[in-house]
């Protein structure tokens, strides 16, 4: 049985540098859900789909064709044979990414995908589902938060230091707005597993949370 690190938490809690981290130190594989699900959002962008419109998305998803692939250790998403690792990282996708994220047949197709992957490796992944329905039985579920606020700020430094135009309090209200869209949909909504155990890494540094994890898990 391969093992399994179940993260998931809100928008900008720090799941995925936190589940980098963890998968080096023990040497398991890196899974960043997320990023498959701003591949479907990029793909309905890049085609002029109508992201608000469900059968037209479920319908052209069946087109889009997502896997991973791993160049010295760290994740590329490849979308229909292209790599969009950095495409993937705009607002516009994060938006878009939110959205066909709740269609029942998106989170199908990705949700097996993911299924998949860790029967066959030990791994880390991260997102808003993991413990509650890709990995139901994990050997270990974090659920990662941290206020609003802190939140906004850690993604607004990371896109000033990309050189993007940022503003905080704009960053705030989008990160709201996805929480509340992601904790409310129908299908598979954000929320703690029962058996996961709550970090809030508000005051925490990335070394902390790192130890925190390992020792949970150890
Ligand atoms: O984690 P990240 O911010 O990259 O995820 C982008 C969006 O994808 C989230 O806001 C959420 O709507 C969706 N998502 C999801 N289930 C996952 C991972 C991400 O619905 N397991």
């Amino acid at each position: 049985m391969s093992k399994q690190i179940a993260i998931d938490g809100p928008a900008g809690a720090g799941k995925s540098t936190i589940a980098k981290r963890l998968a080096k130190e023990l040497s398991f594989v890196y899974v960043d859900t997320g990023a498959m699900y701003r591949s479907i959002g990029l793909y309905m962008i890049k085609n002029g789909i109508d992201i608000h419109d469900k059968d037209a998305v479920e319908k052209a998803s069946e087109k889009a064709d997502v896997s991973l692939k791993y160049i010295d250790g760290t994740q590329h998403v490849i979308l229909n044979g292209e790599d969009v690792s950095d495409q993937i990282r705009t607002e516009e996708v994060s938006k878009a990414a939110s959205v066909v994220s709740a269609y029942p047949q998106v989170r199908k197709n990705l949700t097996a995908l993911q299924k998949k992957l860790a029967e066959s490796e030990n791994v880390v992944m991260d997102g808003r589902d993991i413990g509650t329905c890709v990995l139901p039985n994990a050997d270990l579920k974090i659920y990662l938060t941290a206020s609003a606020e802190v939140r906004g700020k850690r993604r607004f430094k990371e896109l000033t230091a990309k050189g993007e135009k940022a503003d905080l309090t704009e960053i705030v209200e989008d990160i709201k707005k996805r929480d509340e869209a992601d904790m409310t949909r129908e299908i598979s909504p954000l929320k703690k597993a029962d058996d996961a155990v709550e970090v809030d890494s508000s005051d925490m540094t990335i070394d902390d949370v790192v130890a925190r994890i390992k020792g949970l898990y150890d």
